[in-house]
Parts: C-alpha cells; sequence; structure tokens
C-alpha cells in the first residue's frame, strides 16, 4: 500500500516537475506587439503578415510576434512611447510629426525614443461620396455630413489638412463625424453620412465594401491649387492616384488623383536590438514570401522600403541593413 502511495506520489511528482519545466521553458519566449488598425484595413493583414514570417522561427529567436486591432498612427506611436505595445505601424506622415513634435505631439513634444526600422506600401488618401450627394469636387464637402476619421486614426490628419488648406472650416461649415474606418463603409451605404475619408492602401477591404453595396458611389479626387500648395509645402506628401481597376463597383472609370503617404514600421529605441534585428532580417531576406501576403505590397523593393522614414532607424535594424550592404 505505502509502495503504491509512494509511486503515486513519484508520477505526480514528475507531472508537476515537468509541467514547471515547460513552464520556465516557454517563459523565455518574449511576446512582442505590433499595433496596426480597423480589421478591414491594410495595416492589420499587415501585422499579420510580419507575425507569419518571424513566428517561423520563434524557436531560434525566442521571439512570438502578436497584432492588435487599434485605431491607427497616432494611437501606435503614442502606445510605443507609453511602453504598451512594441512595434506600431505608422503613416510616414504621423512618424515626422512624432519625431518632431507637430501636430498630435505640438503639446508632448518630440517623440525622442522613437526609432524607424522600414517603410511599406503606399497609403492614399480617399474621399468616397455617395452619387446622391452632390459631391464631385473637394469644395463641395462644404455643408455636407463627412466622416473624417476617428481621433488616433492617421486620416483625421490628412482630411483636416486637406480641409484647411482648401479654407473649409470642418468644425463649423461641415457636419463632421469621427467614425472609426471599419464603420464608414456601413455608414456611407446606410446613407448616415454622404461621404468618408480613409487613408488606405490599394486594393482595401472596407473601400470595396464602400463602392459595391445598394448605394452608388464615387470617388471625389482630392485636387486642386490648394492641395498642389499643400503637397508642396511638406516633405511627407506626394501626388499620387487610386487604382481603379480594383473597385470596378465605383463609378469612376479612371485612376483617380489625389495625393498619398506611406505606411511605416516604427519602435522604441527602449526594444533590445536582437529583437528588432530578428524581424527586419526574417522580414527582408523573406520579402519575396512577405509580398505575397497582400496585393498592395507589390511594388517593395528593399530598397524602396528605406524610404520615408523620418525618425533615426533602430540599431538593430541598422545592424540588418549594414550586414546586407542596404546602407
Ligand atoms: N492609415 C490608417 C491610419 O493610420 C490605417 C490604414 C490601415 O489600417 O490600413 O490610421
Amino acid at each position: 500500500m505505502k509502495k503504491i502511495f509512494l509511486l503515486g506520489l513519484a508520477v505526480v511528482l514528475v507531472g508537476v516537475f515537468s509541467f514547471y519545466n515547460v513552464d520556465t521553458c516557454s517563459a523565455k519566449v518574449r511576446f512582442v506587439t505590433i499595433g496596426t488598425g480597423g480589421v478591414t484595413g491594410v495595416y492589420y493583414p499587415t501585422g499579420g503578415a510580419i507575425g507569419k514570417i518571424v513566428n517561423k522561427k520563434k524557436k531560434q529567436y525566442n521571439l512570438r510576434v502578436t497584432v492588435e486591432s487599434t485605431g491607427g498612427s497616432v494611437f501606435n506611436v503614442n502606445a510605443v512611447m507609453a511602453g504598451d505595445l512594441e512595434f506600431g505601424i505608422v503613416q510616414s506622415d504621423r512618424q515626422y510629426q512624432a519625431w518632431n513634435g507637430t501636430k498630435d505631439w505640438k503639446d508632448k513634444g518630440p517623440q525622442r525614443d522613437l526609432r524607424a526600422i522600414c517603410s511599406f506600401h503606399p497609403e492614399s488618401i480617399v474621399l468616397v461620396a455617395g452619387n446622391d450627394t452632390g459631391i464631385e469636387t473637394f469644395m463641395d464637402l462644404r455643408g455636407k455630413h463627412v466622416n473624417i476619421g476617428n481621433p488616433g486614426s492617421g486620416q483625421r490628419g490628412n482630411s483636416t489638412d486637406a480641409l484647411a488648406a482648401c479654407g473649409i472650416d470642418w468644425k463649423t461649415e461641415m457636419r463632421a463625424e469621427g467614425l472609426k474606418a471599419d464603420e464608414s463603409a456601413k455608414f456611407l451605404q446606410d446613407g448616415r453620412i454622404d461621404a468618408f475619408f480613409y487613408t488606405v492602401g490599394h486594393p482595401n477591404g472596407s473601400i470595396k465594401a464602400a463602392t459595391s453595396g445598394r448605394r452608388k458611389v464615387h470617388f471625389v479626387p482630392v485636387t486642386g491649387a490648394c492641395i498642389d500648395k499643400l503637397v508642396a509645402k511638406w516633405p511627407y506628401y506626394a501626388k499620387a492616384y487610386i487604382p481603379i481597376k480594383f473597385y470596378p463597383m465605383a463609378r469612376n472609370k479612371k485612376d483617380v488623383n489625389t495625393f498619398a503617404v506611406k505606411a511605416t514600421f516604427v519602435t522604441s529605441a527602449k526594444i533590445p536590438d536582437d529583437i528588432v534585428y530578428a524581424i527586419t532580417k526574417e522580414v527582408f531576406d523573406n520579402l519575396e514570401a512577405f509580398k505575397k501576403l497582400h496585393p498592395a505590397y507589390g511594388i517593395l523593393t528593399k530598397k524602396n522600403m528605406l524610404e520615408a522614414l523620418s525618425a533615426p532607424i533602430h540599431p538593430g535594424a541598422m545592424k540588418y541593413y549594414k550586414e546586407v550592404g542596404l546602407k
């Protein structure tokens, strides 16, 4: 009886210790999270693509990448600076503003711990309006009910920049909403707004949803002398167009002129070099596989992925770029 008891105890102890071992092993795995955007944007799948590539080597690096849906660029910069997230995808204009302490960072000052890793796809400033709204040009937005983007998003800065440049006061001359990008398509289709702004890569699921419902809609060109001036003023803005081939249900038949920024990948100076090195190396060494994960990455090259960065490059990423002769 005593023997059986001891044997039983031994089995239990072995069980406890092996569980403990597994647990101490997994405790070494470092979890890092990438802040993205709404689930119907391109940031969310971009975070997923990085995770997919890097997590293949999770044993080698003791690293596991997870992804979080967030309110967008401004939220991501602030969360990375606060240490709530390790990485973020942010618009190039937002990276510039955070690094220089302007716009949303005017009160907080320059975000000197912000570090750049690389850039990804271009994102154009999209303005979608119902055909029944009479919004045909940018100047027609006066008096309309428009989603300019949620606070924390990248698009809110672009829509308000464009409106201010063209002399439209969105606080008094428009009925402005601060809806999340994920909600825009439904609100437009339901007739609850006349138009919405979204700064996003293409093709994009929520623009597809917005253009293929029962309410017929079109893209409004974001153009004019006032926009030309705005684009000329800031290094992070460039003229661009929306490739109409991705949205065959929109009324427009030709590519639509607008301006654009780039999606960039950032972190904090506080994140260890070896973690940033591992992520950079896996994405760049496997760029062809990475590019297959979303059609918006079609034009990416190792060289153009080092463009549109304002914050200093993180030393972990720099180590990789020097190794392969990119810097
Ligand atoms: N550019 C948007 C932002 O910064 C997000 C776009 C996306 O999720 O793809 O908020």
